[in-house]
């Protein structure tokens, strides 16, 4: 695509800024040319795109993939993961580069092998939501980092459900599984191998299955309206068709001298590409040429913008980040087709309700405390006025028997005094008895 003249010369208009007043320029600016700036940054950027496929094994899906994207993303050499892993749910992702006129588009396919194998089937679409959140989880922290100039995009633009081609209608796992997935998902619903029924038992089943999608409200990939007439009509002509019914095939046939990819049968051919044999060119027009853009918008506007409010609302609730695993970001008990609003009022309710719990247990917890403080209290006066009495009993015993040493020491002193004073009074007698002798010695 080269730049179109009349992008360039065309009336360039500008706003008038504070007035609101759209003038007319006279003369050529140049920002007319940001269309092609834009184009150019993309083209050089190259695009990026993430395709699930999901539906039993044997359904075709590798088979359309490659019939989709010209490419043997699947070969003898490498068989579609149905075939090569074996029979619980896993989720496989291939990457293929594609170039057309110089535009490189980086393809994801995501398959789960497994899907529905079993014969119990129950939450075998867990693996495909955990998928799909962890990619919305990777998306989360890439937009949280410093440097967002490379921000690999990995989510899930799209889910093509292949819908096995019984005429009967949908099986309660189809419905299960799109209830689960399209709040997270833009799913496309496709009757697989179409082929296999004739055009009006296709086009009663193609009834029957819309009839049923709209009675479980079952949100599929809803086209998006748009002023233009023509684009509108070819909108309604898919919309009309829905659920699409695909042909998928490796091998080229010639037909009337021309080679198509087709599937060859006794009584004719069955062409992918002719859109009388079924809807192939419609659902490869959409995927690739006319909606792939606003598949991945709608994947950023709408299902990524449900995952980011489901997640921070987790936090701001609770203020913490109290997501316990990567990838479980909704409460196992809370229904996937709740609206993010809700869900947010869900569990405001749920943390006020948490909150009065724990302050009852506060106050019984605090209740509990003050008795057994109490009851310390107590316990510690009885203990002194134990050690008090204690104490009282020791000093009057001390008491005592200081006062008995006292006692003892007064009467000892007493004696001692008497005893002091017969020896005072024997050595006065005793002098005046030698001063008598000496007296009488003299004369
Ligand atoms: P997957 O397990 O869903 O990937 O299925 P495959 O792509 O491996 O296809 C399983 C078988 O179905 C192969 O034998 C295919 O040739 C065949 N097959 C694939 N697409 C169609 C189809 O549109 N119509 C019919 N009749 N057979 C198909």
């Amino acid at each position: 695509m080269s730049a179109s003249s009349d992008v360039l010369t065309g009336a360039a208009e500008a706003n008038g800024g504070a007035m609101g007043l759209q003038k007319n320029l006279e003369g050529y600016v140049g920002f007319a040319n940001l269309p092609n700036q834009v184009y150019r940054k993309s083209v050089k950027r190259g695009f990026e795109f993430t395709l699930m496929v999901v539906g039993e094994s044997g359904l075709g899906k590798s088979t359309l993939i490659n019939s989709l994207f010209l490419t043997d993303l699947y070969s003898p050499e490498y068989p579609g993961p149905s075939q090569r892993i074996k029979k619980t749910v896993q989720v496989e992702q291939s990457k293929v580069l594609i170039k057309e006129g110089g535009v490189h588009l980086l393809l994801t396919i995501v398959d789960t092998p497994g899907f529905g194998d079993a014969v119990d089937n129950s939450n075998c679409w867990q693996p495909v939501t955990d998928h799909i959140d962890s990619k919305f989880e990777d998306f989360l922290n890439a937009e949280s980092r410093v440097n967002r100039r490379l921000m690999p995009d990995s989510r899930v633009h799209c889910c093509l459900y292949f819908i096995a081609p019984s005429g009967h209608g949908l099986k309660p796992l189809d419905i299960e599984f799109m209830k689960r997935l399209h709040e997270k998902v833009n799913i496309i619903p496709l009757i697989a191998k179409a082929d296999t029924m004739t055009p009006e038992e296709c086009q009663q089943f193609k009834k029957q299955i819309m009839k049923e999608i709209h009675e479980h409200k079952i949100k599929i990939y809803d086209f998006p309206e748009t002023d233009d007439e023509e684009e509108m009509k070819m909108i309604r002509r898919i919309k009309d068709r829905l659920p699409l019914a695909v042909v998928g095939s490796n091998t080229i046939i010639e037909v009337n001298g021309k080679r198509v990819r087709g599937r060859q049968y006794p009584w004719g051919v069955a062409e992918v590409e002719n859109g009388d044999h079924c809807d192939f060119t419609i659902l490869r027009n959409m995927l690739i040429r006319t909606h792939m853009q606003d598949l991945k918008d709608v994947t950023n506007n709408v299902h990524y913008e449900n995952y980011r409010s489901r997640k921070l609302a987790a936090v701001t609730y609770n203020g913490v980040d109290n997501n316990n695993s990567k990838n479980q970001l909704t409460k196992p008990d809370t229904p996937d087709d709740m609206s993010p609003l809700a869900q947010m009022e869900e569990e405001r309710r749920e943390h006020v309700a948490k909150m009065k719990k724990m302050e009852q247990e506060m106050e019984q917890v605090f209740e509990m405390k003050v008795k057994e403080k109490l009851q310390k209290l107590k316990d510690s006066e009885v203990e002194l006025q134990k050690r008090h009495e204690q104490m009282k009993k020791n000093l009057e015993a001390q008491y005592k028997e200081l006062e008995e040493k006292r006692r003892q020491y007064e009467e000892e002193k007493s004696t001692w005094e008497l005893q002091q004073r017969i020896l005072e009074q024997q050595k006065l007698e005793l002098s005046r008895t030698m001063e008598k002798g000496k007296k009488k010695k003299i004369f």
